[in-house]
């Protein structure tokens, strides 16, 4: 099996270089990597957009998206769009727009483009420069958002005004929606949207955050599309004990009951368990990784020497060590009130990533025998993430995805990848969204650690290529060929 679905995978980046054309709109490419001819402007013009909205502060919380919302509509205004607010809560307002394909909307092939209109919060202290300055240094922009998720915010819109410009005829709706509240996931986000406004946004397909284009030494190694996410579980663990005075102490203490169980838990590993998307995306990075690493992902299903495999690409790699099994992350500690005081009480929370498909009741069984310590509970937290079905990867969408993702990017492969972190997508693949992601915009190691990190950047070559991506993209799928 896993030769023959490598076959297929290789088949696929063997794709055809030099002057093509964008299906419809009778412009020339003249480079596999240079993007649809005009889209050099459109991408000067998209990074100014990108510019202005990392300048409006939507720091989540309290988020204030509303006023990127307006910004937004004022852009597709001006192009002749009616873009519509959606009220979600006082100041947060996502954004929706589309372009149908007849005179009807017709979410039964339609395209979503989503990003979401939020940043994390910064800590300005650690920053070299204003994180809502957009400054532009070294041929990087510097800001919060630049990346996560500005920059596809940005690049989403300018493939959606392309397709304006262009004036081609499509063949299925093109819906632009920008999102509320997706780093808070709270009742702002797309969950709210969902249920109020779902005949705006319902879609067959999706292209959101959540993959990744890795670059090293001005080479994509791999493009990652993700299409299918972890769920997130947190947890308390709550150890009891006799309260008293520290000057006598007790077995019971609840602290040293809540330590122990705390190193138990974190040194424990949850046995392997290879997702179909996971095993195809180690069967694309085989070939990319030194020949050592390369050896045991090839035997990684291999009976004799499988196991062995496992643990050796585990320690190689933490990503891969979280891509193929539940992790539990121990994050936040609490106890006691004053330094001779025992408490009665010490808790810790867990942060839980399942992979799709496993429980958190078989994996507290798990831990709860683990711990072994009747004065320590584990507690599941209500803000459970939800398990969605795994995007396909026989769509169309995935295969233009595929197709647009070489020919941008000199033929580099292009992976499925099941992301360790959450993303709006699982509420859409709930809602039989077949849902993909992508940062489309070629970044190193280094670049993609500043996410949700301090001095976080884009070189601007690479949104640049980014966009010219999402209109070829976008000129592939939607328009009629
Ligand atoms: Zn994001």
């Amino acid at each position: 099996m896993f030769g023959a679905v490598f076959a297929v995978i290789a088949g696929l980046f063997a794709v055809p270089q030099g002057v093509g054309q964008v299906p419809g709109l009778g412009q020339p490419v003249t480079q596999s990597n240079s993007g649809p001819a005009g889209s050099g402007a459109l991408a000067r013009e998209a990074t100014g957009w990108l510019a202005d909205l990392i300048k409006i502060n939507t720091a989540n919380p309290p988020g204030n998206e509303e006023a990127a919302a307006k910004y937004i509509a004022g852009i597709l205004q001006k192009e002749g769009i009616t873009a519509e607010l959606l009220p979600v809560a006082p100041g947060r307002s996502a954004l929706v727009a589309r372009l149908n394909a007849s005179s009807f909307a017709d979410p039964s092939k339609a395209l979503l483009l989503v990003a979401h209109l939020d940043v994390v919060v910064v800590e300005r202290a650690r920053w070299t420069v204003d994180p809502f300055g957009a400054v532009p240094k070294d041929g990087y922009i510097y800001g919060r958002g630049a990346v996560d998720d500005k920059g596809m915010l940005a690049a989403n819109l300018a493939a959606f005004v392309y397709l304006k410009r262009s004036n081609a005829r499509l063949n299925r709706d093109v819906i632009f929606l920008a999102t509320d509240d997706e780093e808070g996931g709270g009742d702002a986000s797309i969950k709210t949207l969902i249920a109020k406004y779902w005949n705006k946004i319902a879609a067959k397909y999706s292209l959101n955050e959540g993959g990744n284009v890795l670059e090293k030494g001005g080479k994509v190694q791999y493009v990652a599309v993700q299409a299918s996410e972890k769920v997130p579980v947190n947890v308390t663990v709550v150890a009891k004990g006799t309260s008293g005075h520290a000057s006598i102490p007790m077995k019971d203490n609840a602290v040293t009951h809540l330590a122990a169980a705390v190193e138990k838990i974190g040194s424990y590993s949850a046995p392997v368990h290879l997702t179909t998307i996971v095993r195809r995306y180690f069967e694309g990075i085989a070939p990319l990784e030194d020949d050592e690493i390369g050896k045991w992902i090839r035997s990684l299903d291999t009976s004799d020497r499988g196991e062995h495999a496992m643990r050796v690409i585990s320690e190689a790699n933490p990503l891969w060590n979280a891509m193929v099994r539940d992790t539990i992350s121990p994050t936040m500690l609490s106890a006691g009130v004053r330094a001779n005081v025992i408490p009665s009480e010490a808790r810790a929370t867990l942060n839980v990533r399942l992979l799709p498909g496993d429980t958190i009741t078989a994996l507290l069984a798990e831990l709860n025998k683990l711990v072994n310590d009747s004065q320590v509970k584990l507690e599941v937290q209500p803000d459970a993430g939800l398990a969605a079905p795994d995007s396909s990867l026989e769509t169309d969408f995935y295969a233009a995805i595929v197709k647009a993702s070489a020919e941008e990017f000199g033929g580099a492969p292009v992976l499925p990848f099941q992301s360790t972190w959450a993303t709006d997508s699982a509420q859409l693949r709930l809602h039989n969204v077949q849902s993909y992601g992508l940062v489309p915009f070629p970044l190193s190691e280094e670049d993609l650690k500043r996410m949700h990190g301090d001095d976080e950047r884009i070189p601007a070559a690479a949104f640049a290529k980014g966009v010219n991506l999402l209109v070829r993209l976008v000129g592939e799928f939607a328009v009629s060929h």
